[in-house]
């Protein structure tokens, strides 16, 4: 548009992510105010928030703790660089989260999302096997159906195709592991199914295929989330460790939508006992108010990577201009006193039996094939209409926005995750709106 022709209402110039632009712009849906459990609409009506925004607002919308963190810092200092050079809140907020961490996860790497927290994991299990002289480690493997993000490390180890057809130029040294869900013995599980770890077993025979003198790192989420929310059944986790152990090979969990409370204990690292090499997080670090991503390291690695390097050298040649901006570390050290003091990391763990369910009251409801779930997350499957996927549950999400709920949808299941400050009611208002949509859904 030529300059001084500006028109506010224009919805071209913008270019949205991972949104149908066209469809988008011919009936838009605009939020314009947050505050707790609910979202405004452009049109005034109240939408409650059945997804933490993009599962990443844990402890609710417009908390005053957070809001007024970051109008402090900043009005005190707007931007720090942090290369060669520090500001004290960036050290203060990695020591609160690596205390939280369990094992010897104590080393903490500051980006600004989960894509740049996957490319940095990645990067960093390549200087660690470089540090220690097996530089011939440099392949991943990741896991059919995996989502890591959209920067180019991310899509190669991920595994939905519609997030690489369009880009053919990966990263060529990566494998997958096969997915691990089955819904003919898995199906309506309640948590973690509890068969089915032995598909991890898989992983031995694609080490034994790529040797294991060649494999820097396997890259998994501990729970499936942009696929459409698949729990590992029990033991999956457990036998992956042992394999990479066995093999000397770095295991990363990409905690990015469970890190930070969503399944009932701070971080999936807890919730099922299994401790991997690498962590990567992002959005509830400070409950999404400010792009800010993380990367939790195991003492042994940062110790060779560190201590490898000579004296005064920089020892990882990688960084962003905002790693551990000021505004985003005020704002996680604000909502990590917000999750501490209201028990969030505990309280999706005893909303967890309610939660599930309600989850699964829809059961029985037309066109559901499948529920799934854990801590406060939840999939609910729908049958997809012959031909096009994706279709019945987009139905569902546009009814549910006109009745004043947000949800989100992955080919055609519905994927909720709530707040961690959702009240009873509010769950039963989330089940309910779905289960008025479904009966007259097509
Ligand atoms: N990894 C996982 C497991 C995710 O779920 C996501 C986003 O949903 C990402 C990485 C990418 O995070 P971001 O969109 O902040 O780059």
């Amino acid at each position: 548009m030529a300059a001084g022709t500006h028109n506010p209402n224009d919805l071209e110039a913008f270019w949205m992510p991972f949104t149908a632009n066209r469809q988008f712009k011919s009936a838009p849906r605009m939020l314009v105010a947050a505050k707790d459990m609910h979202y405004t609409a452009s049109d005034g009506r109240q939408v409650l928030d059945g997804t933490a925004g993009l599962w990443c607002c844990n402890a609710g919308h417009g908390r005053p703790e957070i809001v007024e963190a970051i109008q402090k810092q900043a009005a005190e200092m707007d931007y720090a660089p942090p290369f060669q050079i520090g500001h004290p809140a960036a050290f203060e907020l990695a020591s609160r989260l690596t205390e939280i961490m369990p094992g010897d996860l104590n080393h903490v790497f500051f980006t600004n999302s989960g894509s740049e927290s996957v490319d940095t994991a990645l990067k960093i299990a390549l200087a660690y096997h470089k540090s220690r002289g097996e530089g011939s480690r440099v392949k991943f493997i990741g896991r059919d159906k995996g989502y890591h993000g959209v920067g180019f490390g991310g899509i190669s180890v991920g595994g939905l195709g519609n997030n690489r057809k369009q880009f053919g130029n990966q990263l060529p040294a990566v494998d997958h592991m096969p997915f691990f869900y089955n819904r003919d013995t898995m199906g309506f599980s309640k948590g973690q199914p509890e068969t089915g770890a032995d598909i991890a077993n898989e992983l031995e025979a694609m080490v034994a295929l790529h040797d294991a003198s060649t494999i820097a790192a396997v890259i998994v989420e501990p729970m499936v989330g942009s696929a459409g929310v698949f729990i590992p059944p029990k033991g999956y986790l457990d036998r992956l460790r042992e394999i990479c152990d066995k093999h000397g090979i770095l295991l990363i969990f990409d905690e990015v939508i469970t890190g930070f409370g969503r399944l009932g204990a701070a971080f999936a690292v807890d919730k099922f006992n299994v401790i991997p090499d690498l962590v990567t997080a992002a959005k509830g670090l400070n409950s999404g108010t400010v792009p800010m991503g993380a990367v939790f390291v195991r003492d042994g690695i940062y110790d060779t990577v560190v201590n490898g390097a000579p004296e005064g050298a920089i020892e990882l040649f990688h960084g962003y201009t905002y790693s551990a901006h000021p505004l985003a570390c005020a704002a996680a050290l604000a909502a990590q006193n917000v999750y501490r003091d209201e028990g969030l990391y505990t309280r999706a763990a005893e909303l967890e039996p309610y939660w599930q369910d309600a989850a699964h009251s829809l059961k029985d409801s037309q066109h559901v094939v499948d529920v799934r779930n854990i801590g406060l997350v939840a999939g609910v499957e729908l049958a997809s209409r012959p031909g096009k996927v994706g279709a019945r549950a987009f139905d569902v999400f546009l009814k549910a926005f006109e009745k004043g709920l947000l949800i989100r949808t992955t080919g055609d299941t519905i994927a909720l995750s709530p707040p961690l400050i959702i009240s009873k009611a509010q769950i039963d208002e989330i089940f309910g709106i779905i289960a008025d949509i479904l009966k007259t859904t097509d």
